[in-house]
């Protein structure tokens, strides 16, 4: 008898990762590879169907079938229409119908989700935020993204584009700009992007600090303020510092419109752990209406690198039981 499987495939600008998975979501296999999206969206669609076929026949044996695919993608996206509809980090994929190329070439149905929608409903079903009913998740990277996730189920919205927290605006007048082109938002002074263009103005205009011992001002990334955070570098420390109070601004209005049980922060810039955590936390005690402390802790997220892959297994899951009650 066929115990049922599932497929995750998370599509991405710098990887691509598949996973087989059994109906609980527990992970089978994976396998990732690097995207080279230069490429287009055809050829990286072929190399996650070939990953997602390499998994099965090592699961299942040659006859394994899965019930369904999730898949994550950048967004924005026509969710309904299984479209991409523009990524600024991946060539032409425009408009790009990925739901029915991965459809025709593994012969079962697909669902997509935004990737932090899905990074978001992994951490919430299986990571940091298991067993948590109402679970807002940050993405802290090149860009910050945000997902929420009710009982299992992840927030759209009208047009499935809800839960958007780093384009939330914390700077209303002034305001730097941010990756989406508007300004003033949290991705403008949280980002990893944002964190390290801030640090090379202030450079330029003089500030001092041993990062200039590591690397040239314009080379001058998160990775380099942490290591120079970690040795009490003033000038390293206020830029994580800055980072986290905006951050924590964003995570106040999250937590008062939504009340969640659990803040999860994941993403590449959350590795610099408390440099970025501690002026979140403060931040939030600081300014959170009262009536909610105590209501909620802000988390790190415990899927690493596997958060994609594991939040496309759950949408295909949830795709599933959804199918179920319809019918
Ligand atoms: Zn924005």
């Amino acid at each position: 008898m066929n115990p049922g499987l599932v497929v995750g495939i998370d599509i991405g600008g710098t990887k691509i990762a598949v996973g087989v998975a059994d109906m609980e979501g527990r992970l089978l296999k994976t396998h990732r590879c690097k995207s080279h999206e230069e490429r287009g969206p055809d050829p990286m669609v072929a190399d996650a169907v070939s990953m997602v076929k390499k998994a099965l026949e090592e699961v299942g044996g040659p006859k394994a079938r899965p019930l369904f695919a999730g898949i994550a993608c950048p967004g924005p996206l026509d969710q309904k229409k299984g479209i991409v509809l523009s990524t600024p980090n991946m060539t032409n994929w425009e408009n790009y119908p990925v739901v029915a190329r991965v459809e025709e070439a593994l012969g079962i149905e697909a669902r997509l989700e935004n990737d932090a929608n899905a990074a978001g409903l992994g951490e919430a079903l299986y990571g940091a935020g298991s067993g948590k009913e109402f679970v807002a998740y940050f993405t802290v990277s090149t860009g910050v993204g945000g997902g929420f996730v009710e009982n299992g189920k992840v927030l759209h919205g009208a047009q499935g584009n809800a839960a958007e927290f780093g384009h939330t605006v914390v700077v209303p007048v002034g305001g730097d700009i941010c990756g989406c082109g508007g300004a003033g938002h949290v991705e403008s002074y949280a980002s990893g992007t944002a964190i390290q263009r801030r640090a090379r103005e202030r450079l330029r205009k003089g500030a001092q600090s041993l990062v200039r011992d590591l690397v040239d001002v314009d080379e001058v990334t998160t990775r380099e303020l942490a290591i120079a955070a970690r040795k009490r570098d003033p000038f390293a420390l206020s830029c994580f510092e800055e980072a986290g109070f905006f951050l924590g601004l964003g995570i106040v209005n999250v937590i008062q419109m939504f009340n969640p049980n659990i803040v999860i922060l994941g993403g590449g810039v959350t590795n610099v752990g408390s440099l970025l955590f501690k002026p979140v936390q403060r931040t939030v005690n600081e300014r959170v209406m009262k009536d909610y402390q105590g209501s909620f802790t802000i988390e790190k997220a415990k899927l690493g690198d596997h958060v994609g892959v594991r939040g496309a297994i759950g949408v295909a899951l949830n795709a599933l039981a959804g199918k179920g009650k319809r019918q």
